[in-house]
Protein backbone atom coordinates (compact mmCIF):
# COMPACT_ATOMS: atom_id res chain seq x y z
CA UNK A 1 0.00 0.00 0.00
CA UNK A 2 1.26 3.42 -0.90
CA UNK A 3 -0.30 6.25 1.08
CA UNK A 4 -0.20 9.30 -1.46
CA UNK A 5 -3.39 10.33 -1.04
CA UNK A 6 -6.04 10.11 1.64
CA UNK A 7 -9.45 10.28 -0.47
CA UNK A 8 -12.30 11.10 2.68
CA UNK A 9 -9.95 14.09 3.36
CA UNK A 10 -9.27 15.11 -0.52
CA UNK A 11 -13.13 15.25 -0.20
CA UNK A 12 -13.10 16.88 2.93
CA UNK A 13 -10.85 19.73 2.01
CA UNK A 14 -11.68 20.38 -1.47
CA UNK A 15 -15.46 19.91 -0.48
CA UNK A 16 -17.74 23.04 -1.76
CA UNK A 17 -20.57 23.10 0.68
CA UNK A 18 -23.70 23.64 -0.74
CA UNK A 19 -26.93 24.87 1.35
CA UNK A 20 -27.30 23.20 4.43
CA UNK A 21 -31.21 22.28 4.02
CA UNK A 22 -29.71 20.45 0.58
CA UNK A 23 -27.15 18.16 2.27
CA UNK A 24 -27.73 14.53 3.45
CA UNK A 25 -26.37 11.47 4.42
CA UNK A 26 -22.50 11.41 4.66
CA UNK A 27 -22.04 14.70 3.12
CA UNK A 28 -23.82 16.41 5.86
CA UNK A 29 -21.40 14.54 8.45
CA UNK A 30 -18.55 15.41 6.78
CA UNK A 31 -19.23 19.27 6.18
CA UNK A 32 -20.59 19.48 9.62
CA UNK A 33 -21.10 16.21 11.55
CA UNK A 34 -24.33 17.49 13.37
CA UNK A 35 -25.37 14.09 12.92
CA UNK A 36 -22.50 12.01 13.49
CA UNK A 37 -22.96 11.95 17.47
CA UNK A 38 -19.62 11.38 17.51
CA UNK A 39 -17.16 13.10 19.09
CA UNK A 40 -13.21 12.46 19.27
CA UNK A 41 -11.46 10.52 21.99
CA UNK A 42 -7.96 10.24 22.73
CA UNK A 43 -6.36 6.38 22.76
CA UNK A 44 -3.39 5.60 23.42
CA UNK A 45 -2.16 2.64 21.11
CA UNK A 46 0.76 0.20 19.97
CA UNK A 47 3.08 1.04 17.64
CA UNK A 48 3.40 -1.14 15.05
CA UNK A 49 7.25 -1.01 15.44
CA UNK A 50 7.06 -2.68 19.26
CA UNK A 51 3.98 -4.77 18.27
CA UNK A 52 6.70 -6.47 15.79
CA UNK A 53 9.93 -6.20 18.33
CA UNK A 54 10.05 -9.47 20.30
CA UNK A 55 12.40 -7.85 22.74
CA UNK A 56 8.89 -5.35 23.17
CA UNK A 57 11.08 -2.82 23.06
CA UNK A 58 9.45 1.21 23.28
CA UNK A 59 10.52 2.45 19.89
CA UNK A 60 8.38 5.25 20.04
CA UNK A 61 9.12 6.33 23.24
CA UNK A 62 13.22 6.26 21.69
CA UNK A 63 12.47 8.13 19.17
CA UNK A 64 10.59 10.71 20.84
CA UNK A 65 13.53 11.39 22.61
CA UNK A 66 15.99 11.25 19.78
CA UNK A 67 14.18 13.53 17.85
CA UNK A 68 13.34 16.19 20.90
CA UNK A 69 9.51 16.11 21.10
CA UNK A 70 10.33 14.20 24.93
CA UNK A 71 12.89 16.93 26.38
CA UNK A 72 15.99 15.38 27.77
CA UNK A 73 19.60 17.11 28.74
CA UNK A 74 21.14 13.72 26.71
CA UNK A 75 18.12 12.04 24.24
CA UNK A 76 20.89 9.58 23.36
CA UNK A 77 21.14 8.79 27.30
CA UNK A 78 17.31 8.79 27.51
CA UNK A 79 16.79 6.69 24.22
CA UNK A 80 19.22 4.07 26.14
CA UNK A 81 17.40 3.88 28.90
CA UNK A 82 14.66 3.26 27.55
CA UNK A 83 15.53 0.78 25.20
CA UNK A 84 17.12 -1.47 28.19
CA UNK A 85 13.64 -1.51 30.12
CA UNK A 86 13.02 -4.55 28.25
CA UNK A 87 16.56 -5.42 25.81
CA UNK A 88 19.86 -4.89 27.99
CA UNK A 89 21.35 -5.73 24.80
CA UNK A 90 20.75 -2.48 22.46
CA UNK A 91 24.39 -2.75 20.81
CA UNK A 92 24.36 -6.11 20.46
CA UNK A 93 21.03 -6.31 18.51
CA UNK A 94 21.34 -3.12 17.27
CA UNK A 95 24.01 -4.47 14.65
CA UNK A 96 22.61 -8.01 14.15
CA UNK A 97 19.28 -7.90 15.00
CA UNK A 98 17.58 -8.63 11.37
CA UNK A 99 14.34 -6.11 12.92
CA UNK A 100 11.56 -7.30 12.55
CA UNK A 101 10.44 -3.97 13.82
CA UNK A 102 11.31 -2.47 10.75
CA UNK A 103 9.33 -4.92 8.65
CA UNK A 104 5.93 -3.26 10.58
CA UNK A 105 6.85 0.12 11.00
CA UNK A 106 3.90 2.34 9.27
CA UNK A 107 6.02 4.87 7.60
CA UNK A 108 7.20 2.18 5.21
CA UNK A 109 3.58 3.27 3.47
CA UNK A 110 5.06 7.00 2.49
CA UNK A 111 8.49 5.73 1.95
CA UNK A 112 10.82 3.78 3.93
CA UNK A 113 10.52 2.16 7.30
CA UNK A 114 12.39 4.37 10.18
CA UNK A 115 15.95 2.45 10.64
CA UNK A 116 15.38 1.74 13.85
CA UNK A 117 18.01 -0.84 13.90
CA UNK A 118 20.83 1.77 12.95
CA UNK A 119 19.81 4.02 16.06
CA UNK A 120 19.77 1.04 18.06
CA UNK A 121 23.35 0.65 17.13
CA UNK A 122 24.24 4.03 17.63
CA UNK A 123 22.37 4.53 21.18
CA UNK A 124 23.62 1.39 22.20
CA UNK A 125 27.56 2.16 21.36
CA UNK A 126 26.80 5.29 22.91
CA UNK A 127 25.57 3.63 26.18
CA UNK A 128 28.91 1.51 26.51
CA UNK A 129 31.10 4.36 25.60
CA UNK A 130 29.77 6.79 28.29
CA UNK A 131 29.82 3.52 30.59
CA UNK A 132 25.79 3.92 31.13
CA UNK A 133 24.43 1.68 34.22
CA UNK A 134 21.37 -0.82 34.10
CA UNK A 135 18.60 0.51 36.62
CA UNK A 136 20.26 -1.47 40.00
CA UNK A 137 18.81 -4.30 41.80
CA UNK A 138 15.40 -3.76 44.09
CA UNK A 139 14.96 -4.11 47.34
CA UNK A 140 16.26 -7.56 48.41
CA UNK A 141 13.17 -9.97 48.21
CA UNK A 142 15.10 -13.03 50.34
CA UNK A 143 13.59 -15.13 47.08
CA UNK A 144 16.74 -17.05 45.26
CA UNK A 145 16.31 -17.96 41.70
CA UNK A 146 18.26 -20.41 39.49
CA UNK A 147 18.75 -19.49 35.94
CA UNK A 148 20.10 -22.37 33.62
CA UNK A 149 22.02 -21.10 30.69
CA UNK A 150 23.80 -17.74 30.16
CA UNK A 151 22.91 -16.77 26.84
CA UNK A 152 20.37 -13.89 25.80
CA UNK A 153 17.50 -15.92 27.27
CA UNK A 154 18.88 -16.50 30.71
CA UNK A 155 20.55 -12.86 30.81
CA UNK A 156 17.37 -11.20 29.92
CA UNK A 157 15.41 -13.21 32.85
CA UNK A 158 18.61 -12.67 35.41
CA UNK A 159 18.80 -8.97 34.90
CA UNK A 160 14.79 -8.86 35.15
CA UNK A 161 14.38 -10.56 38.03
CA UNK A 162 17.63 -8.96 39.72
CA UNK A 163 15.81 -5.51 38.93
CA UNK A 164 13.24 -6.98 40.99
CA UNK A 165 15.26 -8.17 44.18
CA UNK A 166 15.40 -11.45 44.20
CA UNK A 167 19.43 -13.13 44.08
CA UNK A 168 19.98 -14.87 40.96
CA UNK A 169 22.47 -17.86 40.37
CA UNK A 170 23.31 -18.33 36.37
CA UNK A 171 24.40 -21.82 35.95
CA UNK A 172 25.96 -22.51 31.98
CA UNK A 173 28.25 -25.22 30.71
CA UNK A 174 30.48 -22.86 29.14
CA UNK A 175 33.30 -21.00 29.91
CA UNK A 176 32.14 -17.83 29.05
CA UNK A 177 28.70 -16.36 28.92
CA UNK A 178 26.63 -15.06 25.64
CA UNK A 179 25.54 -18.71 24.60
CA UNK A 180 25.46 -18.41 20.59
CA UNK A 181 26.23 -14.66 20.91
CA UNK A 182 29.16 -15.69 21.72
CA UNK A 183 30.03 -19.50 20.28
CA UNK A 184 28.00 -19.24 16.73
CA UNK A 185 27.90 -15.22 15.84
CA UNK A 186 31.34 -13.88 14.52
CA UNK A 187 33.48 -11.20 15.82
CA UNK A 188 33.38 -9.29 12.39
CA UNK A 189 29.66 -9.10 13.31
CA UNK A 190 30.03 -8.37 16.71
CA UNK A 191 33.34 -7.45 18.41
CA UNK A 192 33.60 -9.13 21.76
CA UNK A 193 33.93 -5.99 23.35
CA UNK A 194 30.75 -5.04 22.59
CA UNK A 195 29.43 -8.45 24.30
CA UNK A 196 31.22 -8.07 26.90
CA UNK A 197 30.35 -5.04 28.13
CA UNK A 198 26.83 -5.52 27.87
CA UNK A 199 26.71 -8.83 29.73
CA UNK A 200 29.32 -7.29 32.45
CA UNK A 201 26.65 -4.77 33.23
CA UNK A 202 23.94 -7.44 33.58
CA UNK A 203 26.55 -9.22 36.39
CA UNK A 204 27.54 -6.22 37.84
CA UNK A 205 23.82 -5.80 39.28
CA UNK A 206 24.88 -8.74 41.80
CA UNK A 207 24.39 -11.80 39.69
CA UNK A 208 26.14 -14.79 40.56
CA UNK A 209 27.28 -17.27 38.11
CA UNK A 210 28.61 -21.08 38.02
CA UNK A 211 30.94 -21.35 34.57
CA UNK A 212 31.43 -24.78 33.46
CA UNK A 213 28.56 -26.44 35.48
CA UNK A 214 25.95 -27.95 33.06
CA UNK A 215 23.09 -29.27 34.66
CA UNK A 216 21.97 -32.82 34.15
CA UNK A 217 25.81 -33.33 34.48
CA UNK A 218 27.36 -31.86 37.32
CA UNK A 219 24.51 -30.77 39.14
CA UNK A 220 20.81 -32.54 38.82
CA UNK A 221 17.47 -30.34 38.51
CA UNK A 222 15.71 -32.16 40.88
CA UNK A 223 18.57 -30.25 43.26
CA UNK A 224 18.14 -27.01 41.76
CA UNK A 225 14.02 -27.65 42.41
CA UNK A 226 15.00 -28.47 45.71
CA UNK A 227 17.61 -25.70 46.78
CA UNK A 228 16.41 -22.72 44.48
CA UNK A 229 12.20 -21.09 44.95
CA UNK A 230 12.16 -20.74 41.23
CA UNK A 231 14.15 -21.98 38.23
CA UNK A 232 14.06 -20.39 34.49
CA UNK A 233 15.78 -23.12 31.90
CA UNK A 234 17.18 -21.24 28.97
CA UNK A 235 19.84 -23.98 27.19
CA UNK A 236 19.12 -22.76 24.05
CA UNK A 237 19.59 -25.50 20.93
CA UNK A 238 23.11 -26.09 21.10
CA UNK A 239 23.17 -29.36 18.83
CA UNK A 240 24.01 -28.95 14.88
CA UNK A 241 22.29 -31.16 12.56
CA UNK A 242 24.24 -34.22 10.73
CA UNK A 243 24.04 -35.10 7.39
CA UNK A 244 21.95 -38.35 7.05
CA UNK A 245 24.40 -39.75 4.17
CA UNK A 246 27.47 -42.67 4.07
CA UNK A 247 30.75 -40.70 4.87
CA UNK A 248 29.68 -37.81 7.07
CA UNK A 249 28.48 -39.10 10.94
CA UNK A 250 31.48 -39.16 13.70
CA UNK A 251 34.07 -38.93 10.66
CA UNK A 252 37.34 -36.52 10.09
CA UNK A 253 36.58 -34.00 8.17
CA UNK A 254 32.85 -33.65 8.23
CA UNK A 255 30.93 -31.48 10.87
CA UNK A 256 28.10 -29.41 11.79
CA UNK A 257 28.22 -25.75 11.36
CA UNK A 258 27.57 -25.38 15.18
CA UNK A 259 30.31 -27.69 16.44
CA UNK A 260 32.72 -25.49 13.67
CA UNK A 261 31.90 -22.39 15.19
CA UNK A 262 32.05 -23.19 18.60
CA UNK A 263 35.52 -24.82 17.91
CA UNK A 264 36.94 -21.50 15.91
CA UNK A 265 35.66 -19.19 19.41
CA UNK A 266 37.31 -21.95 21.73
CA UNK A 267 41.02 -22.37 19.46
CA UNK A 268 41.09 -18.97 17.48
CA UNK A 269 42.72 -19.54 14.14
CA UNK A 270 44.21 -23.14 15.45
CA UNK A 271 40.78 -24.47 14.48
CA UNK A 272 42.02 -27.59 12.03
CA UNK A 273 39.98 -26.46 8.76
CA UNK A 274 40.45 -27.63 4.90
CA UNK A 275 41.94 -26.02 1.96
CA UNK A 276 38.31 -26.35 0.65
CA UNK A 277 35.37 -26.72 2.36
CA UNK A 278 32.15 -26.75 1.20
CA UNK A 279 28.86 -25.47 3.57
CA UNK A 280 25.95 -27.44 2.90
CA UNK A 281 22.79 -25.40 3.87
CA UNK A 282 21.39 -21.81 2.58
CA UNK A 283 20.78 -20.07 5.60
CA UNK A 284 22.74 -17.48 7.41
CA UNK A 285 24.37 -19.87 9.28
CA UNK A 286 25.87 -21.57 6.25
CA UNK A 287 26.59 -17.75 5.43
CA UNK A 288 28.78 -17.39 8.24
CA UNK A 289 30.57 -20.51 7.64
CA UNK A 290 31.62 -19.86 4.37
CA UNK A 291 32.40 -16.25 5.23
CA UNK A 292 34.57 -17.68 8.11
CA UNK A 293 36.68 -20.56 6.57
CA UNK A 294 37.84 -17.14 3.59
CA UNK A 295 38.59 -15.82 6.81
CA UNK A 296 40.96 -18.59 7.95
CA UNK A 297 42.60 -18.68 4.69
CA UNK A 298 40.78 -21.76 3.06
CA UNK A 299 38.25 -21.64 -0.21
CA UNK A 300 34.18 -21.95 0.71
CA UNK A 301 31.63 -22.71 -1.57
CA UNK A 302 27.74 -23.05 -0.38
CA UNK A 303 25.64 -26.03 -1.49
CA UNK A 304 22.10 -25.14 -1.74
CA UNK A 305 19.73 -27.86 -2.64
CA UNK A 306 17.07 -25.07 -3.74
CA UNK A 307 17.66 -22.34 -6.01
CA UNK A 308 18.80 -18.67 -5.61
CA UNK A 309 15.89 -17.03 -4.93
CA UNK A 310 14.58 -19.87 -2.57
CA UNK A 311 17.31 -19.89 -0.34
CA UNK A 312 16.35 -18.79 3.41
CA UNK A 313 19.77 -16.83 3.84
CA UNK A 314 19.23 -12.55 3.98
CA UNK A 315 20.06 -10.98 0.77
CA UNK A 316 22.92 -8.88 2.40
CA UNK A 317 24.73 -12.13 3.94
CA UNK A 318 24.30 -13.87 0.75
CA UNK A 319 25.70 -10.92 -0.81
CA UNK A 320 28.46 -10.57 1.59
CA UNK A 321 29.42 -13.82 1.56
CA UNK A 322 29.93 -13.81 -2.81
CA UNK A 323 31.75 -10.54 -2.23
CA UNK A 324 34.08 -11.54 -0.18
CA UNK A 325 34.48 -14.92 -2.17
CA UNK A 326 32.45 -18.27 -1.84
CA UNK A 327 31.22 -19.90 -4.65
CA UNK A 328 28.00 -21.02 -5.15
CA UNK A 329 26.27 -24.38 -6.22
CA UNK A 330 22.54 -24.26 -6.93
CA UNK A 331 19.75 -27.01 -7.22
CA UNK A 332 22.47 -29.57 -5.69
CA UNK A 333 21.59 -32.18 -3.37
CA UNK A 334 24.26 -34.15 -1.39
CA UNK A 335 24.31 -38.11 -1.72
CA UNK A 336 27.73 -38.81 -0.20
CA UNK A 337 30.67 -37.58 1.22
CA UNK A 338 33.20 -39.25 -0.63
CA UNK A 339 36.86 -40.36 0.90
CA UNK A 340 40.42 -41.26 -0.35
CA UNK A 341 41.76 -44.64 0.22
CA UNK A 342 43.42 -42.75 3.29
CA UNK A 343 39.98 -41.87 4.93
CA UNK A 344 40.04 -38.53 4.00
CA UNK A 345 37.15 -36.58 2.42
CA UNK A 346 38.42 -35.57 -1.26
CA UNK A 347 34.62 -34.45 -1.81
CA UNK A 348 30.97 -34.61 -2.38
CA UNK A 349 28.66 -36.72 -4.13
CA UNK A 350 26.04 -34.30 -5.63
CA UNK A 351 23.22 -34.57 -7.78
CA UNK A 352 21.06 -32.11 -9.78
CA UNK A 353 17.44 -31.38 -8.23
CA UNK A 354 14.79 -30.01 -10.22
CA UNK A 355 11.41 -28.72 -9.12
CA UNK A 356 8.57 -30.96 -8.58
CA UNK A 357 5.69 -31.87 -10.43
CA UNK A 358 2.07 -30.55 -8.96
CA UNK A 359 0.80 -33.44 -7.07
CA UNK A 360 3.87 -35.01 -5.95
CA UNK A 361 4.61 -35.50 -2.13
CA UNK A 362 6.09 -32.27 -0.52
CA UNK A 363 5.58 -29.99 -3.98
CA UNK A 364 3.85 -27.38 -2.01
CA UNK A 365 5.81 -27.64 1.12
CA UNK A 366 6.65 -24.38 2.76
CA UNK A 367 10.22 -25.93 2.84
CA UNK A 368 11.65 -25.14 0.06
CA UNK A 369 13.81 -27.81 -0.17
CA UNK A 370 10.88 -30.00 -0.01
CA UNK A 371 9.81 -29.24 -3.23
CA UNK A 372 12.79 -30.46 -5.16
CA UNK A 373 13.81 -33.68 -5.98
CA UNK A 374 16.94 -35.24 -7.76
CA UNK A 375 16.96 -35.67 -11.12
CA UNK A 376 19.25 -38.79 -10.94
CA UNK A 377 22.19 -37.24 -12.56
CA UNK A 378 25.25 -36.73 -10.05
CA UNK A 379 28.27 -35.22 -10.38
CA UNK A 380 31.29 -34.60 -7.62
CA UNK A 381 32.54 -31.22 -6.22
CA UNK A 382 36.11 -31.79 -4.80
CA UNK A 383 36.72 -30.71 -1.30
CA UNK A 384 38.90 -32.07 1.64
CA UNK A 385 36.23 -30.30 4.55
CA UNK A 386 32.63 -30.18 4.76
CA UNK A 387 30.40 -28.25 6.99
CA UNK A 388 26.58 -28.85 7.18
CA UNK A 389 24.67 -26.20 7.99
CA UNK A 390 21.12 -27.62 7.85
CA UNK A 391 19.80 -26.53 11.39
CA UNK A 392 19.52 -27.15 15.21
CA UNK A 393 18.52 -29.29 18.21
CA UNK A 394 18.80 -29.32 21.44
CA UNK A 395 20.23 -31.42 23.88
CA UNK A 396 18.02 -32.30 26.65
CA UNK A 397 19.79 -34.55 28.58
CA UNK A 398 19.24 -34.66 32.08
CA UNK A 399 15.99 -32.69 31.98
CA UNK A 400 14.01 -35.90 31.04
CA UNK A 401 12.05 -34.98 33.96
CA UNK A 402 10.92 -31.81 32.81
CA UNK A 403 10.42 -32.37 28.91
CA UNK A 404 9.59 -36.45 28.72
CA UNK A 405 11.08 -37.33 25.29
CA UNK A 406 9.98 -34.36 23.74
CA UNK A 407 13.09 -32.58 22.28
CA UNK A 408 12.17 -28.92 22.57
CA UNK A 409 10.78 -27.55 26.30
CA UNK A 410 6.63 -26.85 25.91
CA UNK A 411 5.69 -23.77 27.84
CA UNK A 412 2.55 -21.85 28.30
CA UNK A 413 1.85 -18.36 27.47
CA UNK A 414 3.18 -17.05 30.96
CA UNK A 415 6.38 -19.18 29.77
CA UNK A 416 5.99 -21.72 32.85
CA UNK A 417 6.42 -25.31 32.04
CA UNK A 418 2.92 -26.41 32.17
CA UNK A 419 2.50 -29.29 35.45
CA UNK A 420 5.62 -27.53 36.88
CA UNK A 421 4.64 -24.83 39.46
CA UNK A 422 8.33 -23.25 40.01
CA UNK A 423 9.85 -24.32 36.12
CA UNK A 424 9.84 -21.57 33.95
CA UNK A 425 11.64 -21.64 30.18
CA UNK A 426 12.47 -19.51 27.06
CA UNK A 427 14.11 -19.00 24.19
CA UNK A 428 15.89 -20.66 21.34
CA UNK A 429 14.93 -24.22 23.79
CA UNK A 430 11.38 -23.54 22.96
CA UNK A 431 11.75 -22.69 19.24
CA UNK A 432 14.83 -21.94 17.29
CA UNK A 433 14.53 -17.77 16.20
CA UNK A 434 15.97 -15.29 16.96
CA UNK A 435 18.00 -12.78 19.75
CA UNK A 436 15.53 -10.52 20.33
CA UNK A 437 12.92 -13.16 20.60
CA UNK A 438 15.32 -14.98 23.53
CA UNK A 439 15.15 -12.13 25.14
CA UNK A 440 11.85 -11.15 25.16
CA UNK A 441 10.93 -14.71 26.36
CA UNK A 442 13.61 -14.24 29.41
CA UNK A 443 12.10 -11.08 30.11
CA UNK A 444 8.04 -12.13 30.00
CA UNK A 445 9.42 -15.12 32.28
CA UNK A 446 10.69 -12.90 34.86
CA UNK A 447 7.62 -11.36 35.07
CA UNK A 448 5.61 -14.37 35.73
CA UNK A 449 8.46 -16.00 38.04
CA UNK A 450 8.12 -12.33 39.95
CA UNK A 451 4.64 -12.82 40.27
CA UNK A 452 4.47 -16.69 41.31
CA UNK A 453 7.60 -15.60 43.87
CA UNK A 454 4.75 -12.74 45.09
CA UNK A 455 2.03 -15.05 45.29
CA UNK A 456 0.35 -13.13 42.37
CA UNK A 457 -1.83 -14.46 39.76
CA UNK A 458 0.20 -15.05 36.34
CA UNK A 459 0.69 -11.52 34.57
CA UNK A 460 -2.36 -10.78 31.18
CA UNK A 461 -0.70 -9.92 28.51
CA UNK A 462 -3.72 -7.77 27.70
CA UNK A 463 -5.10 -6.59 24.19
CA UNK A 464 -3.17 -4.32 22.43
CA UNK A 465 -4.61 -2.01 19.97
CA UNK A 466 -1.58 -1.61 16.90
CA UNK A 467 -2.37 1.81 14.73
CA UNK A 468 -2.93 0.66 11.57
CA UNK A 469 -1.78 3.25 8.77
CA UNK A 470 -4.37 4.13 7.41
CA UNK A 471 -5.72 5.88 10.54
CA UNK A 472 -2.71 8.55 10.15
CA UNK A 473 -3.08 11.21 7.84
CA UNK A 474 0.50 10.83 6.45
CA UNK A 475 0.58 13.80 4.00
CA UNK A 476 1.90 15.65 6.72
CA UNK A 477 5.42 14.09 6.31
CA UNK A 478 7.71 14.98 4.06
CA UNK A 479 9.12 12.20 2.24
CA UNK A 480 12.51 11.43 2.83
CA UNK A 481 14.91 8.77 2.38
CA UNK A 482 15.99 6.03 5.41
CA UNK A 483 19.72 6.35 6.23
CA UNK A 484 21.79 3.74 5.66
CA UNK A 485 25.01 2.21 7.87
CA UNK A 486 27.98 1.65 5.49
CA UNK A 487 29.84 -1.24 5.79
CA UNK A 488 33.66 -1.52 5.14
CA UNK A 489 34.44 -3.46 2.32
CA UNK A 490 37.46 -5.76 3.41
CA UNK A 491 40.05 -5.17 1.25
CA UNK A 492 41.50 -8.27 2.40
CA UNK A 493 39.38 -10.90 4.25
CA UNK A 494 42.27 -13.43 5.09
CA UNK A 495 42.86 -12.80 8.83
CA UNK A 496 40.71 -9.69 9.07
CA UNK A 497 37.98 -10.76 12.12
CA UNK A 498 37.37 -6.79 12.08
CA UNK A 499 33.48 -5.70 12.47
CA UNK A 500 31.99 -4.69 9.51
CA UNK A 501 29.15 -2.55 10.06
CA UNK A 502 29.75 1.52 10.84
CA UNK A 503 27.41 3.27 12.92
CA UNK A 504 25.48 6.03 11.76
CA UNK A 505 26.66 9.50 12.44
CA UNK A 506 24.82 11.33 15.48
CA UNK A 507 23.03 14.05 12.66
CA UNK A 508 22.03 11.08 10.90
CA UNK A 509 20.33 9.10 14.20
CA UNK A 510 18.58 12.49 14.87
CA UNK A 511 17.01 12.71 11.39
CA UNK A 512 16.24 9.35 11.21
CA UNK A 513 14.11 9.85 15.03
CA UNK A 514 12.60 13.07 12.73
CA UNK A 515 11.25 10.32 10.42
CA UNK A 516 9.25 8.60 12.92
CA UNK A 517 5.63 9.44 12.66
CA UNK A 518 4.94 8.52 16.78
CA UNK A 519 1.72 5.95 15.50
CA UNK A 520 -0.77 6.09 18.29
CA UNK A 521 0.41 8.78 20.22
CA UNK A 522 -0.26 12.84 20.01
CA UNK A 523 2.91 14.66 19.32
CA UNK A 524 1.22 17.74 19.54
CA UNK A 525 1.90 18.67 15.67
CA UNK A 526 -1.71 20.63 16.11
CA UNK A 527 -2.90 19.80 13.29
CA UNK A 528 -6.17 19.11 15.09
CA UNK A 529 -6.34 22.45 16.37
CA UNK A 530 -5.84 24.21 13.33
CA UNK A 531 -8.00 22.57 11.53
CA UNK A 532 -11.60 22.24 13.75
CA UNK A 533 -14.29 23.74 12.46
CA UNK A 534 -15.83 25.00 15.61
CA UNK A 535 -12.30 25.80 17.52
CA UNK A 536 -13.50 22.88 20.20
CA UNK A 537 -9.92 21.81 20.33
CA UNK A 538 -7.01 23.11 22.79
CA UNK A 539 -4.04 22.64 24.02
CA UNK A 540 -2.90 22.42 27.58
CA UNK A 541 1.02 23.42 27.82
CA UNK A 542 1.60 22.41 31.10
CA UNK A 543 0.45 18.78 30.40
CA UNK A 544 3.41 15.96 29.33
CA UNK A 545 3.14 15.53 25.54
CA UNK A 546 1.06 12.97 24.39
CA UNK A 547 -2.01 14.60 26.28
CA UNK A 548 -1.39 17.91 25.54
CA UNK A 549 -4.74 17.89 23.39
CA UNK A 550 -8.26 18.58 24.77
CA UNK A 551 -11.90 18.54 23.08
CA UNK A 552 -14.75 21.06 24.18
CA UNK A 553 -17.33 18.86 23.77
CA UNK A 554 -20.06 21.38 24.09
CA UNK A 555 -18.90 22.93 21.22
CA UNK A 556 -17.88 19.44 18.88
CA UNK A 557 -20.38 18.53 16.36
CA UNK A 558 -18.77 15.54 15.30
CA UNK A 559 -17.57 16.49 12.17
CA UNK A 560 -14.40 13.93 12.18
CA UNK A 561 -11.84 16.12 10.54
CA UNK A 562 -9.74 16.40 13.78
CA UNK A 563 -9.38 12.76 13.72
CA UNK A 564 -8.96 13.05 9.51
CA UNK A 565 -6.01 15.27 9.89
CA UNK A 566 -4.47 13.64 13.04
CA UNK A 567 -0.64 12.43 11.56
CA UNK A 568 -0.52 10.19 14.31
CA UNK A 569 -3.48 8.18 14.45
CA UNK A 570 -4.15 9.26 17.86
CA UNK A 571 -7.53 10.36 17.92
CA UNK A 572 -10.36 7.89 17.48
CA UNK A 573 -13.99 9.52 16.71
CA UNK A 574 -16.27 7.31 19.64
CA UNK A 575 -17.32 9.44 22.45
CA UNK A 576 -21.37 9.67 22.35
CA UNK A 577 -21.79 7.26 19.81
CA UNK A 578 -25.23 6.00 19.77
CA UNK A 579 -26.46 8.76 22.20
C1 LIG B 1 25.65 -19.25 13.75
C2 LIG B 1 24.50 -18.52 14.30
C3 LIG B 1 24.27 -17.22 13.88
C4 LIG B 1 23.18 -16.51 14.40
N1 LIG B 1 22.98 -15.23 13.99
C5 LIG B 1 21.97 -14.51 14.52
C6 LIG B 1 21.78 -13.15 14.16
O1 LIG B 1 22.50 -12.61 13.35
N2 LIG B 1 20.76 -12.46 14.74
C7 LIG B 1 19.93 -13.03 15.67
O2 LIG B 1 19.04 -12.36 16.20
N3 LIG B 1 20.08 -14.32 16.04
C8 LIG B 1 21.08 -15.07 15.49
N4 LIG B 1 21.25 -16.38 15.86
C9 LIG B 1 20.29 -16.96 16.82
C10 LIG B 1 20.62 -16.58 18.27
O3 LIG B 1 21.97 -16.75 18.52
C11 LIG B 1 19.77 -17.40 19.23
O4 LIG B 1 18.40 -17.26 18.89
C12 LIG B 1 19.95 -16.98 20.68
O5 LIG B 1 21.30 -17.03 21.05
C13 LIG B 1 19.14 -17.90 21.59
O6 LIG B 1 19.37 -17.55 22.92
P1 LIG B 1 19.18 -18.63 24.10
O7 LIG B 1 19.59 -17.92 25.34
O8 LIG B 1 17.83 -19.21 24.03
O9 LIG B 1 20.19 -19.82 23.78
P2 LIG B 1 21.75 -19.83 23.58
O10 LIG B 1 22.27 -18.57 23.07
O11 LIG B 1 22.03 -21.06 22.80
O12 LIG B 1 22.31 -20.02 25.07
C14 LIG B 1 22.06 -21.20 25.81
C15 LIG B 1 23.07 -21.33 26.91
O13 LIG B 1 22.69 -22.44 27.72
C16 LIG B 1 23.87 -23.16 28.08
N5 LIG B 1 23.48 -24.55 28.35
C17 LIG B 1 22.95 -25.45 27.49
N6 LIG B 1 22.69 -26.61 28.12
C18 LIG B 1 23.08 -26.44 29.41
C19 LIG B 1 23.06 -27.27 30.56
N7 LIG B 1 22.58 -28.51 30.52
N8 LIG B 1 23.56 -26.78 31.73
C20 LIG B 1 24.05 -25.51 31.80
N9 LIG B 1 24.08 -24.68 30.73
C21 LIG B 1 23.58 -25.14 29.56
C22 LIG B 1 24.78 -23.02 26.89
O14 LIG B 1 26.12 -23.23 27.26
C23 LIG B 1 24.50 -21.59 26.43
O15 LIG B 1 25.37 -20.68 27.00
C24 LIG B 1 22.31 -17.12 15.35
C25 LIG B 1 22.54 -18.44 15.76
C26 LIG B 1 23.61 -19.13 15.23
C27 LIG B 1 23.82 -20.53 15.67
S1 LIG C 1 15.61 -5.76 19.02
FE1 LIG C 1 15.40 -6.11 16.81
S2 LIG C 1 13.20 -6.06 16.50
FE2 LIG C 1 13.56 -5.06 18.48
S3 LIG C 1 13.87 -2.86 18.08
FE3 LIG C 1 15.86 -3.79 17.99
S4 LIG C 1 16.17 -4.25 15.82
FE4 LIG C 1 14.00 -3.96 16.11
S1 LIG D 1 6.86 5.47 12.31
FE1 LIG D 1 7.80 5.45 14.36
S2 LIG D 1 6.17 4.81 15.78
FE2 LIG D 1 5.47 4.40 13.69
S3 LIG D 1 5.96 2.24 13.38
FE3 LIG D 1 7.69 3.42 12.55
S4 LIG D 1 9.15 3.66 14.22
FE4 LIG D 1 7.20 2.97 15.09
S1 LIG E 1 -3.49 16.16 15.18
FE1 LIG E 1 -1.45 16.42 16.09
S2 LIG E 1 -1.86 17.58 17.97
FE2 LIG E 1 -3.83 16.72 17.32
S3 LIG E 1 -3.97 14.75 18.41
FE3 LIG E 1 -3.07 14.32 16.41
S4 LIG E 1 -0.86 14.39 16.75
FE4 LIG E 1 -1.82 15.40 18.50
Amino acid sequence: MKADSNPILDFATEYVFPAFSELTGTDKIVAFGDHSHKCPIYVRQTPPCTAECPAGEDIRGINRYLNGIEKSDDPMRSAWETAVDTNPFPAIMGRICPHPCQGGCNRQYLDESVAINANEHAFGNYGIEKGLKLPGPGPDTGRRVAVIGGGPAGLSAAYQLRRRGHAVTIFDANEKLGGMVLYGIMGYRVDRKVLEAEIARIIELGIETKMGVRVGRDVTMEQLEAEYDAVFIGIGAQAGRGLPVPGFAGQAGATNAIEFLRNYEVMGDDIPIGRKVLVIGDGNVAMDVARLALRLGSESAVVSGVPRGEMACFENEFEDAVREGADMHYMTGTLEVLRGADGNVRGLLCSKMERKQKGEEGWNSPIPFLRYRSTGETFEIEADMVVVAIGQSTDMSGFEAVTGSAPWLRVDRNFRIPGRVKLFGGGDAVKVDLITTAVGHGRKAAQSIDAFLNGEPMPEQGYREVTKAQKQDMLYFLPSPQARRRSLEPEVVLGNHDELLLPLEASEVKAESERCMSCGLCFDCKQCVSFCPQEAISRYRDNPTGEKVYTHYAKCIGCHICSLVCPSGYIQMGMGDGL
